[in-house]
Protein backbone atom coordinates (compact mmCIF):
# COMPACT_ATOMS: atom_id res chain seq x y z
CA UNK A 1 0.00 0.00 0.00
CA UNK A 2 2.92 2.28 0.87
CA UNK A 3 4.78 1.74 -2.83
CA UNK A 4 0.95 2.72 -4.11
CA UNK A 5 0.63 5.56 -2.10
CA UNK A 6 4.62 6.58 -3.41
CA UNK A 7 3.78 5.79 -6.71
CA UNK A 8 -0.02 7.69 -6.69
CA UNK A 9 1.80 10.99 -5.29
CA UNK A 10 4.56 10.68 -7.58
CA UNK A 11 2.09 10.80 -10.41
CA UNK A 12 0.33 13.21 -9.13
CA UNK A 13 3.15 15.49 -8.96
CA UNK A 14 4.49 15.06 -12.72
CA UNK A 15 0.40 15.71 -13.05
CA UNK A 16 0.40 18.87 -11.13
CA UNK A 17 3.88 20.27 -12.78
CA UNK A 18 2.56 19.85 -15.90
CA UNK A 19 -0.99 21.80 -15.39
CA UNK A 20 0.77 24.39 -13.25
CA UNK A 21 3.45 25.04 -16.26
CA UNK A 22 0.44 24.47 -18.73
CA UNK A 23 -1.94 27.00 -17.34
CA UNK A 24 0.55 29.57 -17.39
CA UNK A 25 2.21 29.26 -20.78
CA UNK A 26 -0.57 27.91 -22.82
CA UNK A 27 -3.93 28.07 -21.50
CA UNK A 28 -4.65 31.22 -21.38
CA UNK A 29 -8.36 31.26 -22.16
CA UNK A 30 -10.73 29.53 -20.76
CA UNK A 31 -14.01 28.35 -20.88
CA UNK A 32 -16.25 28.15 -17.75
CA UNK A 33 -19.54 25.36 -17.59
CA UNK A 34 -20.59 27.23 -14.36
CA UNK A 35 -21.30 30.49 -15.63
CA UNK A 36 -21.16 29.61 -19.25
CA UNK A 37 -18.92 32.47 -19.97
CA UNK A 38 -15.33 32.90 -21.77
CA UNK A 39 -12.42 33.79 -19.86
CA UNK A 40 -9.55 35.47 -20.93
CA UNK A 41 -6.49 37.79 -19.37
CA UNK A 42 -7.17 41.25 -20.73
CA UNK A 43 -4.56 44.26 -20.02
CA UNK A 44 -6.80 46.93 -18.78
CA UNK A 45 -5.26 48.47 -15.87
CA UNK A 46 -2.43 48.08 -13.88
CA UNK A 47 -1.06 44.47 -13.06
CA UNK A 48 -0.27 44.62 -9.51
CA UNK A 49 2.98 42.84 -8.14
CA UNK A 50 2.71 40.05 -6.09
CA UNK A 51 3.52 41.90 -2.87
CA UNK A 52 0.46 43.84 -3.62
CA UNK A 53 -2.13 41.36 -3.89
CA UNK A 54 -3.98 38.85 -1.29
CA UNK A 55 -2.67 35.31 -2.15
CA UNK A 56 -5.39 32.91 -2.95
CA UNK A 57 -5.80 29.85 -0.54
CA UNK A 58 -6.98 27.25 -3.17
CA UNK A 59 -4.16 24.76 -3.86
CA UNK A 60 -4.86 25.43 -7.65
CA UNK A 61 -6.24 28.68 -9.51
CA UNK A 62 -8.75 26.95 -11.45
CA UNK A 63 -8.55 29.00 -14.36
CA UNK A 64 -4.95 31.64 -15.19
CA UNK A 65 -6.14 34.87 -14.38
CA UNK A 66 -9.38 34.29 -13.38
CA UNK A 67 -8.98 34.75 -10.28
CA UNK A 68 -5.88 35.40 -8.65
CA UNK A 69 -2.78 35.47 -10.87
CA UNK A 70 -0.37 34.33 -7.83
CA UNK A 71 -1.67 31.62 -5.52
CA UNK A 72 -0.05 30.13 -2.26
CA UNK A 73 2.25 27.67 -2.48
CA UNK A 74 1.61 24.65 0.15
CA UNK A 75 4.22 23.09 1.83
CA UNK A 76 4.65 19.61 1.48
CA UNK A 77 3.16 18.44 5.37
CA UNK A 78 0.39 21.00 4.22
CA UNK A 79 -0.42 19.15 1.08
CA UNK A 80 -0.39 16.19 3.50
CA UNK A 81 -3.78 16.47 4.61
CA UNK A 82 -5.49 17.50 0.81
CA UNK A 83 -7.48 15.26 -1.21
CA UNK A 84 -5.08 13.07 -2.80
CA UNK A 85 -3.40 12.15 0.55
CA UNK A 86 -7.07 11.51 2.26
CA UNK A 87 -7.87 9.42 -0.51
CA UNK A 88 -4.64 7.34 -0.10
CA UNK A 89 -4.48 7.02 3.69
CA UNK A 90 -7.55 8.37 5.20
CA UNK A 91 -7.33 12.12 7.02
CA UNK A 92 -4.54 12.64 8.99
CA UNK A 93 -4.95 13.59 12.71
CA UNK A 94 -3.42 17.02 14.04
CA UNK A 95 -0.60 14.90 15.75
CA UNK A 96 0.04 13.10 12.62
CA UNK A 97 0.04 16.78 10.67
CA UNK A 98 2.43 18.12 13.46
CA UNK A 99 4.61 15.21 13.68
CA UNK A 100 4.80 15.11 9.95
CA UNK A 101 6.06 18.37 9.53
CA UNK A 102 8.77 17.61 11.93
CA UNK A 103 10.24 14.64 9.15
CA UNK A 104 9.10 16.48 6.17
CA UNK A 105 11.82 19.26 6.36
CA UNK A 106 14.75 16.21 5.50
CA UNK A 107 12.20 14.86 2.98
CA UNK A 108 10.82 17.49 0.62
CA UNK A 109 10.73 15.03 -2.38
CA UNK A 110 7.03 14.35 -3.12
CA UNK A 111 3.87 16.53 -3.89
CA UNK A 112 5.64 19.95 -3.29
CA UNK A 113 7.87 19.68 -5.93
CA UNK A 114 4.75 20.00 -8.49
CA UNK A 115 3.75 23.78 -6.82
CA UNK A 116 7.40 25.06 -6.69
CA UNK A 117 7.69 24.85 -10.48
CA UNK A 118 5.93 28.01 -11.04
CA UNK A 119 8.97 30.25 -12.03
CA UNK A 120 7.34 33.44 -10.53
CA UNK A 121 6.94 31.66 -7.08
CA UNK A 122 9.86 31.12 -5.00
CA UNK A 123 9.05 28.54 -1.90
CA UNK A 124 7.87 29.83 1.46
CA UNK A 125 9.26 28.84 4.05
CA UNK A 126 7.42 26.19 6.51
CA UNK A 127 5.73 28.44 8.80
CA UNK A 128 2.48 28.36 8.01
CA UNK A 129 1.29 24.93 9.49
CA UNK A 130 -2.19 24.64 8.98
CA UNK A 131 -3.08 22.64 12.63
CA UNK A 132 -0.20 23.70 14.48
CA UNK A 133 1.15 21.49 17.90
CA UNK A 134 -0.30 24.09 20.51
CA UNK A 135 -3.81 24.27 19.34
CA UNK A 136 -3.81 20.35 18.35
CA UNK A 137 -4.50 19.67 21.43
CA UNK A 138 -7.72 22.06 21.56
CA UNK A 139 -9.26 20.23 18.45
CA UNK A 140 -12.52 18.25 19.58
CA UNK A 141 -12.40 14.77 20.01
CA UNK A 142 -15.14 11.96 20.23
CA UNK A 143 -15.49 10.84 24.09
CA UNK A 144 -15.97 7.73 22.97
CA UNK A 145 -13.85 6.88 20.07
CA UNK A 146 -11.28 9.98 20.81
CA UNK A 147 -11.26 10.69 17.12
CA UNK A 148 -11.83 14.16 15.81
CA UNK A 149 -13.54 15.29 12.83
CA UNK A 150 -10.92 13.93 10.19
CA UNK A 151 -12.11 10.16 11.87
CA UNK A 152 -15.05 7.84 13.28
CA UNK A 153 -14.50 4.69 14.26
CA UNK A 154 -14.47 3.36 11.04
CA UNK A 155 -11.62 5.70 9.89
CA UNK A 156 -13.90 7.51 8.52
CA UNK A 157 -14.84 11.66 8.45
CA UNK A 158 -18.16 12.71 10.51
CA UNK A 159 -19.07 15.55 12.34
CA UNK A 160 -19.06 15.89 15.86
CA UNK A 161 -21.53 16.73 18.21
CA UNK A 162 -20.98 18.81 21.04
CA UNK A 163 -23.15 18.66 24.31
CA UNK A 164 -25.17 21.87 25.41
CA UNK A 165 -24.30 21.02 29.08
CA UNK A 166 -20.86 19.21 29.50
CA UNK A 167 -19.54 20.89 26.34
CA UNK A 168 -18.00 17.22 25.44
CA UNK A 169 -17.98 16.37 21.85
CA UNK A 170 -19.24 12.58 20.30
CA UNK A 171 -19.21 11.32 16.93
CA UNK A 172 -23.03 10.99 16.34
CA UNK A 173 -22.66 6.91 15.17
CA UNK A 174 -20.52 6.21 18.37
CA UNK A 175 -23.07 6.89 20.60
CA UNK A 176 -25.98 4.86 18.73
CA UNK A 177 -27.68 7.70 16.40
CA UNK A 178 -27.52 8.71 13.32
CA UNK A 179 -25.96 10.77 10.89
CA UNK A 180 -29.77 11.74 9.63
CA UNK A 181 -30.39 13.37 13.17
CA UNK A 182 -27.54 15.22 13.20
CA UNK A 183 -29.78 18.55 11.52
CA UNK A 184 -32.08 18.14 14.72
CA UNK A 185 -29.31 17.75 17.14
CA UNK A 186 -27.70 20.88 16.32
CA UNK A 187 -30.74 22.67 16.32
CA UNK A 188 -31.80 23.02 20.66
CA UNK A 189 -29.32 22.56 23.60
CA UNK A 190 -28.88 18.65 22.66
CA UNK A 191 -27.27 16.64 25.87
CA UNK A 192 -25.27 13.93 26.03
CA UNK A 193 -26.50 10.16 27.77
CA UNK A 194 -24.77 11.58 31.20
CA UNK A 195 -26.60 15.02 31.21
CA UNK A 196 -29.72 14.35 29.82
CA UNK A 197 -32.78 15.85 31.68
CA UNK A 198 -36.25 14.91 30.94
CA UNK A 199 -37.25 17.76 28.41
CA UNK A 200 -40.49 17.79 29.87
CA UNK A 201 -39.70 18.23 33.69
CA UNK A 202 -36.32 18.54 33.79
CA UNK A 203 -35.28 15.60 36.19
CA UNK A 204 -32.58 13.52 35.46
CA UNK A 205 -33.35 11.21 37.57
CA UNK A 206 -35.59 7.74 36.48
CA UNK A 207 -33.40 6.77 33.45
CA UNK A 208 -35.28 3.49 33.35
CA UNK A 209 -38.57 4.91 32.42
CA UNK A 210 -36.82 7.65 30.35
CA UNK A 211 -37.38 7.20 26.19
CA UNK A 212 -35.18 9.19 23.39
CA UNK A 213 -36.62 10.72 20.65
CA UNK A 214 -35.47 8.82 17.23
CA UNK A 215 -35.65 12.23 15.33
CA UNK A 216 -34.01 14.30 17.90
CA UNK A 217 -32.87 12.55 21.02
CA UNK A 218 -34.25 14.51 23.42
CA UNK A 219 -35.46 12.13 26.59
CA UNK A 220 -38.72 12.15 28.56
CA UNK A 221 -39.99 10.15 31.08
CA UNK A 222 -42.40 7.30 29.82
CA UNK A 223 -44.99 8.84 32.01
CA UNK A 224 -44.02 12.91 31.50
CA UNK A 225 -45.93 11.92 27.75
CA UNK A 226 -48.28 10.05 28.99
CA UNK A 227 -47.51 6.61 28.12
CA UNK A 228 -47.57 3.39 30.02
CA UNK A 229 -44.23 1.66 28.62
CA UNK A 230 -41.47 2.06 26.68
CA UNK A 231 -42.95 1.49 22.79
CA UNK A 232 -41.70 -0.97 20.45
CA UNK A 233 -40.05 0.68 17.55
CA UNK A 234 -39.49 4.64 17.05
CA UNK A 235 -40.80 7.35 18.93
CA UNK A 236 -41.05 10.64 17.80
CA UNK A 237 -41.75 13.38 20.94
CA UNK A 238 -43.63 16.00 20.15
CA UNK A 239 -41.52 18.45 18.66
CA UNK A 240 -40.80 16.55 16.03
CA UNK A 241 -44.10 14.40 15.55
CA UNK A 242 -45.48 15.59 12.24
CA UNK A 243 -47.24 14.32 9.06
CA UNK A 244 -44.43 13.93 6.55
CA UNK A 245 -47.47 14.78 3.77
CA UNK A 246 -50.17 17.06 5.25
CA UNK A 247 -47.86 18.70 8.16
CA UNK A 248 -50.88 17.86 11.08
CA UNK A 249 -49.16 17.71 14.20
CA UNK A 250 -51.75 15.23 15.13
CA UNK A 251 -51.69 11.47 14.50
CA UNK A 252 -55.36 11.50 13.66
CA UNK A 253 -54.82 14.49 10.85
CA UNK A 254 -58.10 16.32 10.36
CA UNK A 255 -60.58 13.61 11.17
CA UNK A 256 -61.79 12.03 14.21
CA UNK A 257 -60.16 8.63 15.16
CA UNK A 258 -59.64 7.59 18.65
CA UNK A 259 -56.38 6.49 19.87
CA UNK A 260 -54.63 7.11 16.51
CA UNK A 261 -50.71 6.53 16.72
CA UNK A 262 -48.70 7.81 14.26
CA UNK A 263 -47.39 5.63 11.41
CA UNK A 264 -44.09 5.24 10.91
CA UNK A 265 -42.95 3.96 7.28
CA UNK A 266 -39.85 2.10 5.86
CA UNK A 267 -38.32 1.57 2.50
CA UNK A 268 -35.83 -0.79 0.65
CA UNK A 269 -32.65 1.24 0.26
CA UNK A 270 -31.59 1.59 -3.46
CA UNK A 271 -29.57 -2.17 -3.23
CA UNK A 272 -33.02 -3.38 -1.86
CA UNK A 273 -31.04 -4.76 0.61
CA UNK A 274 -31.91 -2.55 4.07
CA UNK A 275 -35.51 -1.37 5.16
CA UNK A 276 -34.45 2.48 6.12
CA UNK A 277 -37.08 4.77 7.78
CA UNK A 278 -38.57 6.77 5.19
CA UNK A 279 -41.04 9.00 6.80
CA UNK A 280 -44.05 9.51 9.54
CA UNK A 281 -47.37 9.84 8.55
CA UNK A 282 -50.50 11.03 10.19
CA UNK A 283 -53.74 8.08 10.20
CA UNK A 284 -55.34 9.40 6.90
CA UNK A 285 -52.18 9.85 4.78
CA UNK A 286 -50.45 6.61 5.95
CA UNK A 287 -53.61 4.89 4.22
CA UNK A 288 -52.34 6.42 0.87
CA UNK A 289 -48.63 4.85 1.64
CA UNK A 290 -50.50 1.68 2.28
CA UNK A 291 -51.68 1.59 -1.50
CA UNK A 292 -47.89 2.82 -2.52
CA UNK A 293 -49.58 6.07 -3.70
CA UNK A 294 -46.40 8.26 -2.95
CA UNK A 295 -44.26 10.13 -5.36
CA UNK A 296 -40.96 8.63 -5.95
CA UNK A 297 -39.30 11.52 -5.52
CA UNK A 298 -40.75 13.65 -2.61
CA UNK A 299 -41.88 10.63 -1.26
CA UNK A 300 -44.93 12.72 -0.08
CA UNK A 301 -48.29 10.73 -0.73
CA UNK A 302 -50.98 11.37 -3.56
CA UNK A 303 -54.61 10.76 -3.29
CA UNK A 304 -55.11 10.63 -6.82
CA UNK A 305 -53.10 10.88 -9.57
CA UNK A 306 -54.96 14.24 -11.30
CA UNK A 307 -56.28 15.49 -8.29
CA UNK A 308 -52.10 15.93 -6.93
CA UNK A 309 -50.84 16.83 -10.26
CA UNK A 310 -49.11 12.94 -10.72
CA UNK A 311 -47.36 12.75 -14.34
CA UNK A 312 -45.36 9.19 -14.88
CA UNK A 313 -42.17 9.42 -15.07
CA UNK A 314 -40.53 7.64 -18.89
CA UNK A 315 -37.77 6.81 -17.33
CA UNK A 316 -38.48 4.27 -13.86
CA UNK A 317 -41.23 4.49 -14.48
CA UNK A 318 -43.26 5.53 -11.78
CA UNK A 319 -45.57 8.41 -10.02
CA UNK A 320 -43.84 11.71 -9.41
CA UNK A 321 -45.22 15.11 -9.23
CA UNK A 322 -45.35 16.91 -12.22
CA UNK A 323 -44.12 20.33 -10.32
CA UNK A 324 -40.89 19.83 -8.18
CA UNK A 325 -40.04 16.50 -8.55
CA UNK A 326 -40.31 16.03 -12.67
CA UNK A 327 -38.45 17.75 -15.45
CA UNK A 328 -39.32 18.12 -19.36
CA UNK A 329 -36.90 16.89 -21.13
CA UNK A 330 -37.16 16.73 -25.22
CA UNK A 331 -40.53 16.42 -24.60
CA UNK A 332 -40.32 13.63 -22.58
CA UNK A 333 -40.93 13.47 -18.45
CA UNK A 334 -38.76 12.18 -16.55
CA UNK A 335 -38.36 11.81 -12.04
CA UNK A 336 -35.60 14.12 -10.58
CA UNK A 337 -33.48 11.05 -10.28
CA UNK A 338 -33.78 9.22 -14.10
CA UNK A 339 -33.12 13.18 -15.13
CA UNK A 340 -29.91 13.46 -13.21
CA UNK A 341 -28.46 10.22 -14.34
CA UNK A 342 -29.30 10.76 -17.78
CA UNK A 343 -27.79 14.21 -18.17
CA UNK A 344 -24.92 13.32 -15.38
CA UNK A 345 -22.66 11.89 -18.30
CA UNK A 346 -19.96 13.42 -21.17
CA UNK A 347 -23.27 13.94 -23.17
CA UNK A 348 -24.38 17.05 -20.81
CA UNK A 349 -20.74 18.41 -21.58
CA UNK A 350 -20.51 17.13 -25.48
CA UNK A 351 -24.37 19.29 -25.26
CA UNK A 352 -23.33 22.31 -23.41
CA UNK A 353 -19.97 22.86 -25.64
CA UNK A 354 -22.24 22.36 -28.59
CA UNK A 355 -24.69 24.79 -27.31
CA UNK A 356 -21.59 27.26 -26.64
CA UNK A 357 -19.43 27.33 -29.80
CA UNK A 358 -23.02 27.85 -31.93
CA UNK A 359 -23.44 31.24 -29.17
CA UNK A 360 -20.13 31.67 -30.29
CA UNK A 361 -20.56 31.62 -34.18
CA UNK A 362 -23.98 33.72 -33.86
CA UNK A 363 -21.75 36.38 -31.96
CA UNK A 364 -23.72 36.55 -28.75
CA UNK A 365 -22.20 38.38 -26.21
CA UNK A 366 -20.56 36.38 -23.62
CA UNK A 367 -17.10 37.81 -23.19
CA UNK A 368 -16.36 38.48 -19.42
CA UNK A 369 -13.25 39.93 -18.36
ZN1 LIG B 1 -16.31 8.63 17.95
ZN1 LIG C 1 -22.95 16.15 28.48
ZN1 LIG D 1 -39.91 13.91 33.09
ZN1 LIG E 1 -37.81 15.00 18.96
ZN1 LIG F 1 -50.97 13.61 7.12
ZN1 LIG G 1 -42.98 14.67 -5.28
ZN1 LIG H 1 -37.71 8.07 -13.11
Amino acid sequence: MKEYSRKAALNASKWNAAFNRERHEERRYSFDLQTFSLHMPISHGVKLPQSATKLGSYPVAVLPGQYTDYCKIYSSSELKGMPLQTVLSGPFTAEELAAEAQEESDDDTSVVASVGTCPEFKEEPETTLPIDPLSAEKQPRCKVCNGGRGRNKDGKPEPLIICGTCRTPSHPTCIDLTLAMITKIESYSWQCMDCKTCAQCNDPDDEERMIFCDMCDRGYHIYCVGLRRVPNGRWHCKECAVCFTCGSRNPAGNEHIKNAEWQHEFKKDKDNKQLRYACTLCVPCDKYWKRRQFCSVCMKVYRSIPEDGMVRCMGCPKYVHKDGCSILQDNERFCNYCYKSRNSTALTHSRIIAAAKKKMATGSPMWKS
